[in-house]
């Protein structure tokens, strides 16, 4: 399968003077590589501003960078907030031709003011709340500001021009701009979109395709959903490895596009629910070494559960939504946190750590032994969390080998400290993937799944 993920590159240094054949870019410029195949040293690629096609140097560009996480990071970086009309003047001069910005109107308060600078003046457009839609001339009609932006900056529709050149507020960056520099703008004329394949908490998941590969595409409408996704972004693109859902790119259209690689086996719960018992070899070790992955990063999950681990056509799984991840640990919204799935430390004292998240892939053990029940059967949150704190922990789910039942109890210590590393684990479970080899190669005699802890999660392993 083509793998467009890794075909994004971004040119290191100026290639003025193209030979026939040969693409012509500028240091910076983002490049789709649409052939490997084409020589030693060559690739043929797409240039991503001009679409023009040709032969590029293997050696003139490199992989994309991450995106810092940076909370002045904006999706709407000309919107300047409760400003008045002289303010915004003042803000747009010295006028330039197409310049703009937009404020919350004082006087109209709920309301807002699309400001233009056009032939040496400033011009105001009140924009209209009206049927939970915005206006300027009771013509066209946009969701939100986004929207309303992304219209006039391609058509010059009732107002005196096009919109060409944001007026960004003091202390935000664009990040349209941050995305097309850095090489995870996509172009919304590749993307095909197909049938739904999920349900969000903020709208639908389809599959899609861009530029021949199978996609998930998730499309944020609202404005300021889609600016707290934008976060979830920058953190992916930070991350690379085989058990980390990838991120291929996003599409400031409508809201914010979100373009991942498509799983195509969907979610854990799903597949445990529905694939029958011999399915779960492999997937606790794929898990571990994405969660390991993480733990090296010093990033924390916080919301590690079988619903946000997806399954590939390959059966591979991989872990997703990073929607809460995070560097610092300190729970800013208690009430976010999934409580059957938090580690009481984390419910009590906000305090969260890799070792929070450990407590959670216990329980994610539990619902992949138990094939995605839900943990805490019958049992109300607030129960939960008092049970849980008083040392109430779930049994083993039925014919859950000992030995996997002894991990979940690692997993749940109460004290963090005594809670096993993700390294720790993913050599437990390595350990665990050897014996079983040595036990096919018929080198143990007498393993007894039953009595040696060990086997017995060899034997649940087994297919
Ligand atoms: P949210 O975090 O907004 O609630 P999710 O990212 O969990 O939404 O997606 C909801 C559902 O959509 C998932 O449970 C899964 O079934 C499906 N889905 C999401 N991303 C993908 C993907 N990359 N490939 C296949 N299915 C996906």
């Amino acid at each position: 399968m083509k793998s467009w993920a890794s075909s994004t590159r971004v040119a290191k240094r100026d290639h003025s003077k193209p030979k026939a054949g040969e693409l012509a870019y500028r240091k910076g410029d983002i490049l789709t590589i649409v052939e490997t195949g084409t020589g030693k040293g060559h690739y043929m690629a797409r240039h991503n501003t001009t679409g023009e096609e040709g032969l590029i140097s293997t050696t003139n560009v490199r992989e994309r960078e991450a995106i810092c996480v940076d909370p002045s990071l904006s999706l709407m970086p000309w919107f300047h907030g409760k400003i008045s009309g002289p303010e915004a003047v003042s803000k747009l001069l010295p006028v330039e031709d197409g310049l703009f910005l937009v404020r919350e109107s004082i006087r109209h308060p709920g309301d807002y003011v699309l400001c233009v600078s056009y032939s040496s003046q400033v011009i105001h457009y009140r924009v209209i709340y009206k049927d939970s839609k915005l206006t300027i001339d009771n013509t066209q009609y946009f969701y939100n500001l986004l929207d309303m932006i992304e219209f006039y900056s391609k058509h010059k529709g009732a107002i005196v021009t096009k919109l060409l050149k944001p007026k960004e507020k003091e202390g935000t960056k664009s990040a349209e701009l941050e995305l097309s520099k850095t090489g995870w703008l996509l172009d919304i004329r590749e993307l095909t979109l197909g049938g739904s394949i999920g349900e969000g908490e903020f709208g639908a998941v389809y599959a899609g395709d861009y530029m021949g590969q199978k996609v998930a595409v998730k499309n944020i409408k609202c404005d300021v959903t889609a600016q707290a996704f934008l976060e979830e972004t920058t953190v992916m693109t930070k991350l690379q490895h085989k058990n980390l859902v990838r991120l291929l790119g996003v599409i400031l259209h409508n809201g914010l596009h979100i373009v991942t690689e498509l799983m195509a086996k969907g979610n854990l719960v799903n597949f445990l629910r529905t694939r029958g018992r011999y399915v779960i070899s492999h997937i606790i070790e794929d898990v571990c070494e994405g969660m390991e992955y993480l733990e090296s990063k010093r990033l924390v999950h916080r919301d590690l559960a079988a619903r946000n681990i997806l399954v590939s056509n390959e059966g591979v799984a991989k872990v997703s939504d990073f929607g809460l991840t995070k560097l610092d640990c300190k729970a800013s919204d208690k009430a976010k946190l999934p409580v059957k799935w938090t580690a009481p430390e984390a419910l009590k004292k906000e305090k969260l750590s890799t070792r929070s998240d450990v407590w959670s892939y216990g329980v994610l053990l539990w619902e992949t032994f138990s094939y995605g029940r839900q943990p805490y059967p019958k049992m109300s949150l607030k129960e939960v969390k008092e049970l849980v704190e008083q040392g109430y922990r779930m049994e083993a789910p039925e014919e859950c080998p000992p030995s996997v039942y002894a991990l979940m109890r690692c997993c749940w210590e109460a004290e963090p400290r005594k809670r096993p590393s993700f390294q720790k684990l993913q050599e437990k479970l390595e350990r665990d993937e050897k014996d079983r080899g040595r036990e096919r190669d018929g080198k143990r005699e007498n393993a007894d799944p039953g009595l040696n802890p060990r086997s017995s999660v060899s034997a649940c392993f087994r297919l």
